[in-house]
């Protein structure tokens, strides 16, 4: 038992210890009277507020009052106190510099023993660090780090809280998703810097668009979305979708560089065409897929139809792969003939698609897609094989100059390992390089002209033949001519259909004969279908035909039949 004496030392004891934590406490402590007018305050206190003790004694603490909470809520703060004696929560006051922080604030009323209230203490810290570094890290998780616009997340979030309100109030919303044409052109070609600095820009711009409801976010990449989250009409987002468009058309200055760029957009409108996020998304997808296809600066609505039409793609991409595995393609030939020897000097493979139900597919129906999935890759190694095979076998047996001309999709073009591929079924079946010329596009050269002259370069070196195809169609210029490493250009049909009744056409066709001379290229016409075609073609001194004319496209038996035969044109 301790005697009253030691117990009152004791107790004052502990007094001073409690009284030195409270003083260097991190927490603000601020002791009031019953009436709440201040006592005292701590260290903590004074510089967290700002006031010194003297500035706040005897003083009530709303002196700190920010005005950011209403009178309620300190009713009911005080309501609380009253009833539980005590309360705690956040709370936004000011300091003397005037600058507003958060804070959380815990009060308890001091009672005497026989339970009046004779004080209160309120304890607090600064939340406003902690708040910056909450905030900091919703930054990171909600908005793009490069433009700062909203990033996926937060965009998903907020059609999704759109669409409730859409819900209830019964109104329409608007999804455009925005995909940048030729955008990883200008990245690849000017660097990722320029790139970047390329897409702030554009943000800057779109950012100046809409209303300030509407949600402009970066899903990644060059991909943006707009959320239009309440709509009278669904066709007031096409006029949305155009200012979009329109604010890319004046070009962008970088590093004195003028870039122009364009834009293709899809929209889907709640709730006709989805009625929750992925469905949205997804069928903007769609329509911005459609878009992209009609060229750059273009807008497209989502549609049944072209639901109907991407599950006929995805039906036929099914088959597709059905198709290689079963052995469904075969190859046809056509004969090239050679103008000065009046002899077939080589033959053009041309894939089909032998359909167990719709029967022959010509490959305009299909390669598009194959090339949109990836399917090339594996038909056109199939295509490589068999043509290289049945021309090894018709080269041993009947002559082996003849040359095969086999097609090459762009993906296929820009496809790694293709050469090794190449020389792998030559070997296998000892054919020899200057047995194939391989024809690609203008298109697929000038998608990217530095990767395609290194291609080419190594084709060559390999005695492998490179002709232009379709020549005369895309945009490639002269200069460029000059310096691909290629063996053939190839008239496009187009020329030579209208060769003797349009004079601008005979025209084009003799200019290029004339620059194939003047390039050492040999030049070879496609598409002959008349007698007068012809004539008109050997006057021009060029060198090689291949038209209905002569022969259509034959399946292999046929083609070896027309070898057999071999024929005086
Ligand atoms: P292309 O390379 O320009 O092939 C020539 C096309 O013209 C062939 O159509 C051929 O049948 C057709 N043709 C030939 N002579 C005449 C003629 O006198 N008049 C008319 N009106 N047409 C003629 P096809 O076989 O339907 O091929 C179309 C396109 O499909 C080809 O155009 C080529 O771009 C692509 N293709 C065909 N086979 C393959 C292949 O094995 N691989 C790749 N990547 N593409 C292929
Ligand atoms: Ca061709
Ligand atoms: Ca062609």
């Amino acid at each position: 038992m301790l005697t009253d004496g030691s117990q009152q030392k004791v107790t004052s004891l502990t007094c001073q210890l409690a009284q030195k934590a409270i003083e260097n406490a991190r927490e603000a402590v601020v002791f009031t009277n019953d009436k709440g007018l201040i006592v005292d305050v701590n260290e903590a206190y004074m510089l967290i507020t700002g006031y010194q003790r003297e500035e706040l004694i005897g003083k009530n603490p709303n002196v700190l009052k920010s005005g950011r909470h209403d009178r309620a809520f300190y009713q009911e703060m005080w309501r609380q106190i009253k009833e539980f004696g005590s309360w705690s929560g956040e709370v936004w006051d000011r300091r003397k510099n005037g600058e507003i922080y958060p804070k959380w604030l815990i009060i308890n009323a001091i009672a005497s023993e026989d339970g009046i209230t004779t004080g209160y203490v309120g304890i607090f810290s600064d939340l406003s660090e902690q708040k910056k570094a909450e905030k900091k890290l919703e930054d990171l998780s909600f908005y793009d780090s490069l433009t700062h616009l909203p990033n996926r997340v937060l965009f998903r979030d907020r059609l999704s809280v759109g669409i409730s309100i859409a819900k209830r109030d019964k109104h329409q919303l608007a999804v455009l998703l925005i995909d940048l044409d030729r955008f990883k052109i200008i990245n690849d070609s000017l660097g990722h810097n320029v790139g970047d600095e390329l897409l702030e820009m554009i943000a800057q711009r779109f950012l100046t668009l809409g209303r300030e409801s509407d949600t402009v976010a970066r899903l990644g990449g060059d991909e943006f979305a707009v959320l239009l989250p309440e709509l009278s009409h669904a066709e007031d987002a096409s006029v949305v979708a155009q200012n979009f468009i329109d604010s890319l058309q004046e070009p962008f200055c970088l590093e004195g560089h003028c870039i122009n760029i364009g834009t293709s957009i899809g929209i889907s409108i709640f709730p006709c065409d989805g009625v929750d996020v992925d469905g949205l998304i997804k069928h903007a997808e769609l329509a911005l897929y459609k878009a992209k296809e009609h060229g750059r600066n273009h807008y497209q609505y989502f549609s049944q139809e072209l639901q109907e039409a991407v599950n006929d793609q995805l039906e036929m991409e099914d088959e597709m792969r059905q198709a290689i595995l079963n052995q469904q393609f075969t190859l046809f030939y056509q004969p090239k003939i050679s103008l000065t020897t009046n002899k077939i000097t080589g033959m053009e493979a041309l894939v089909r698609w032998v359909h167990p139900e719709k029967g022959l597919i010509p490959p305009d129906k299909f390669i598009p897609l194959a090339e949109e999935t990836g399917l090339m890759i594996p038909l056109g190694e199939w295509i490589l094989e068999t043509a290289c095979r049945e021309t090894a076998d018709w080269s041993k047996r009947f002559d082996d100059s003849l040359v095969v001309a086999i097609n090459l999709s762009a993906k296929q073009f820009q496809s790694a390992g293709l050469l090794e591929l190449i020389e792998k079924i030559l070997n296998k079946y000892q054919l020899r390089a200057k047995n194939i010329e391989l024809e690609i596009t203008e298109s697929c050269v000038m998608e990217d002209v530095k990767g395609a002259l290194k291609t080419m370069k190594a084709f060559r070196k390999h005695g492998l033949k490179l002709a232009i195809d379709d020549f005369g169609t895309g945009y490639s210029s002269l200069s460029y001519l000059k310096n691909f490493p290629i063996s053939t250009l190839k008239i496009d049909r187009s020329f030579v259909m209208e060769l003797t009744s349009d004079s601008d056409d005979a025209a084009i066709v003799e200019v290029i004969i004339l620059l194939a001379r003047k390039l050492g290229l040999d030049v070879v016409a496609e598409g002959v279908e008349t007698e007068a075609q012809l004539e008109f073609l050997r006057e021009q001194c060029c060198q090689y035909v291949q038209g209905y004319f002569l022969s259509r496209p034959l399946p292999a038996e046929e083609f070896e039949l027309f070898l057999q035969k071999n024929i005086d044109f």
